[in-house]
């Protein structure tokens, strides 16, 4: 068994980047540009936006944090991103989810322009990727895809198994998966709520996905000797001997699955770390799209 070492691979995309971000401002360019807008004082999300600026910083991309309280109205959001569409100096925006009951999820994500949508969430996006199109890939999936490059791990011909169809997870995640490039090619089956024969379904698997947010959902006899495991689950889980008074967990029962595993993800530690190299590379290309830049 062997750990997908989402902290080593970040840290090599984000090398590349950096090193891409330093030549074009040394030859007089502006730096890349995110805007984040965050809605409200959900704690999990204050960590990621936290996260997603640090990532930005370390790698020399300038980014805007919008804060907005958490009873703004709907229009008042629209406003906010209408400025930052319009803004020639911006090139990516993202809306950190989850927004309040009282707004629209939906019209807030079609509201971006489909070329700053570097979480890749707008129907446009989702369209492109479906049609094998180049467009923005969402960071989590795209992270997962670059995670099997770097550790060469081919999917071609394989029988791969998604559990979850979010469409900012699971749906992505099997359209990659089961796209005609590099790393897709495989045989998908996605899985959901009302999946029979799930377990089943599961230990057929040469690369499992968990994305359905249940923390150790995936046991070891639902996983085949030699697959590959891939843990997208983060759940905030109640810990009262830890500083911050919970920990996190992901939706495999790590120590009873990683042994029989070629491959593994841990949480943390895997592909949350990667769905940030996602986010900047989305962020770079961006740049590109929007400033007219050739390389
Ligand atoms: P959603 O809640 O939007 O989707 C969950 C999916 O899992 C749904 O399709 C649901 O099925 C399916 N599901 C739920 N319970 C079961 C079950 N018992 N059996 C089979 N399928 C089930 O979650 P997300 O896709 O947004 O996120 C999934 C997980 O990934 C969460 O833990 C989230 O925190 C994490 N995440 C991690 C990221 C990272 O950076 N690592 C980024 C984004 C998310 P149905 O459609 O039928 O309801």
């Amino acid at each position: 068994m062997e750990l997908l070492d989402g902290k080593k691979v970040a840290a090599s995309v984000k090398e590349t980047i950096k090193q891409e971000v330093d030549e074009l401002v040394k030859n007089g360019k502006r730096a890349p540009h995110l805007a984040v807008i965050l809605v409200g004082n959900n704690g999990a999300s204050e960590t990621y936006v936290a996260s997603k600026q640090r990532s930005c910083a370390e790698t020399g991309i300038t980014s805007t944090l919008v804060k907005l309280e958490a009873d703004v109205s709907e229009e008042a959001l629209l406003n906010e991103i209408r400025q930052i569409n319009d803004n020639p100096e911006i090139d990516g925006l993202l809306v950190q989810l989850p927004l309040p009951k009282h707004i629209n999820e939906q019209q807030v994500i079609e509201s971006i322009h489909p070329l700053k949508d570097v979480d890749g969430f707008h129907p446009v996006s989702a369209g492109n990727l479906m049609q094998g199109y180049p467009t923005f890939i969402p960071a989590t999936p795209f992270g997962v895809v670059m995670m099997l490059q770097h550790y060469n791990i081919t999917t071609a011909g394989k029988r791969a198994v998604v559990v979850g169809r979010s469409n900012i997870v699971g749906r992505p995640m099997s359209v990659l998966l089961s796209s005609n490039t590099d790393y897709g090619n495989a045989t998908v089956t996605i899985c959901h709520s009302r999946t029979k024969d799930l377990e089943k379904i599961c230990a057929e698997a040469d690369i499992l996905v968990a994305a359905l947010g249940k923390p150790g959902f995936v046991k070891a006899h639902m996983v085949k000797e030699g697959a590959v495991v891939i843990d997208v689950g983060i759940t905030r889980v109640e810990d009262a001997g830890s500083k911050r008074g919970f920990r996190i967990k992901g939706d495999v029962d790590f120590a009873a699955v990683a042994p029989k595993t070629s491959y593994i993800t841990p949480v943390p530690g895997g592909v949350g770390l990667m769905t940030i190299a996602g986010l900047l590379k989305n962020t770079l290309a961006a740049y590109k799209l929007n400033s007219g830049y050739t390389s």
